[in-house]
């Protein structure tokens, strides 16, 4: 069997699809984190094997949950660490569905420490949100809203 004819150009872009596909458990925001660690102590007169991202991704995940489990959520002398989410690791946002042309609130993962990392940096929080009495944050319009989420707004943006 002869190999296909591609241009070097052609082979990179497989080995790129090759990598997405076998890292897409990674998400985006972690894959330069974890191929960091797993890095670190990589010999670079060998080639490096992309799959050793996936159990330094494993364990960015472990060590970070490691992490959160040894801290208490709220600390002893009853101050909290994160004013969005208020060392829970999740925030709940008035958000603005335009397919149903209504406010709903549902929470979404914080940016901080008390959230597991393979979540955080889910949500963009905006200067101009101001929480409400039930500790609910609520953007001033639906134009600093973060992005419904439901079914049909998702759909929608496809298009
Ligand atoms: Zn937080
Ligand atoms: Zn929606």
């Amino acid at each position: 069997m002869s190999s296909l004819p591609l241009s070097e150009d052609d082979e990179l872009k497989l080995a790129v699809i090759a990598w997405q596909d076998a890292l897409h458990e990674v998400p985006d925001h972690l894959l330069v984190p974890a191929w960091r660690k797993a890095t670190r102590d990589h010999n670079w007169f060998k080639p490096f094997p992309v799959m050793a991202i996936l159990p330094a991704y494993q364990q960015l995940i472990a060590e970070d949950r490691a992490k959160r489990q040894s801290t208490p959520h709220y600390r002893a002398d009853g101050t909290v660490a994160c004013r969005w989410c208020l060392d829970t690791g999740y925030v709940p946002v008035a958000t603005y569905c335009p397919t149903g042309n209504e406010w709903y609130t549902p929470v979404y993962p914080c940016e901080c420490a008390a959230t597991p990392i393979s979540q955080r940096a889910a949500v963009n929080i905006r200067a101009d949100w101001q929480r409400n009495d039930r500790g609910q944050w609520v953007p001033s319009d639906s134009s600093t809203s973060p992005r419904c989420q439901c079914g049909f707004c998702r759909q929608r943006r496809h298009h």
